[in-house]
């Protein structure tokens, strides 16, 4: 399976639902295999995040502490990011374009020009596109 940018909205599960996915994993965090004690918040993780294509069904749920779900969600390489990547990839292949932002100083859209000794001059003149005719 590719990874693809899923666009399935979350869905909590309900009491009970929560209830059985704990008993269906005996209790055990599905990221670090620890027991979930009594007291120790935990979250129903998806296994694969909804974000990369993953599935609201119970075979792509269960248990974890929430301290490891936010370090698989937020961590470096973590789920944000691969998502962030497969997004961007997934709209360049569509031939949609990110906004620009500002351009960085001295290369080609700016209109500074950096010099050998390191100095910024303005470019000499030339067209522009510009948004604003008011
Ligand atoms: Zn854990």
């Amino acid at each position: 399976m590719t990874e693809d940018v899923g666009t399935i909205p979350r869905k909590p599960l309900t009491p009970t639902q929560r209830l059985k996915l704990f008993e269906a994993f005996q209790g055990r965090c599905v990221l670090c295999d620890r027991k979930i004690e009594a007291g120790e918040p935990w979250i129903d993780e998806h296994l694969r995040a909804l974000g990369l294509g993953g599935s609201n069904e119970a075979e792509n749920r269960g248990p974890a502490h929430k301290a490891c779900a936010d370090a698989k969600t937020h961590g470096r390489d973590g789920d944000l990011a691969r998502i962030a990547t497969t997004k961007r990839v997934k709209m360049r292949n569509l031939g949609i374009q990110h906004r620009k932002g500002p351009p960085i100083p001295g290369s080609e859209d700016s209109p500074w020009k950096r010099k050998m000794d390191g100095t910024f001059v303005r470019r000499s003149k030339r067209m522009r596109v510009s948004g604003s005719c008011a």
